[in-house]
């Protein structure tokens, strides 16, 4: 399944990076739909404290996010998460976006 997407940022990976991205855009108020696709099931979050205070107990999953999801639908960012993107599709049609589970 194809989706058009043309008009909206899509965003292959939902990690430190795409966070960064998103919240940078939203600060420079730039209102245009952003999408990020993201293989794992849980909205962009800090690594670095997973092999330090998460490890060792002293720091919560909750706290390692970014935002609160709350956060992501306030802002016009969409979380399409537990998705994998085709990263090849985008290079042969830009205003096209295809995830191997057909869910955009
Ligand atoms: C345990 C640990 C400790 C670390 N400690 C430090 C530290 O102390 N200091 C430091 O500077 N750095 C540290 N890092 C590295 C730092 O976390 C990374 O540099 C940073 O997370 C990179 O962010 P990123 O968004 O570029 O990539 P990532 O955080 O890797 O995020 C990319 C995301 O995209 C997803 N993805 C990839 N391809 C697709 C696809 N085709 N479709 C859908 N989703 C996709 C991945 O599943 C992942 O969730 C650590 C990393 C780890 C794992």
């Amino acid at each position: 399944m194809e989706q058009d997407v043309a008009g909206r940022l899509v965003v292959i990976g939902a990690g430190q990076a795409a966070f960064a991205l998103a919240a940078k855009l939203r600060a420079l108020k730039d209102e245009r739909p952003i999408t990020l696709i993201g293989s794992e099931d849980v909205a962009p979050y800090q690594r670095p404290p997973l092999s330090k205070k998460y490890l060792l107990g002293e720091m919560s999953f909750e706290r390692l996010t970014f935002r609160t999801d709350d956060w992501y639908g306030e802002h016009g960012v969409e979380l399409k998460l537990a998705t994998s993107s085709r990263k090849s599709t985008a290079r042969r049609r830009p205003s096209a976006c295809r995830t191997l589970d057909a869910r955009l």
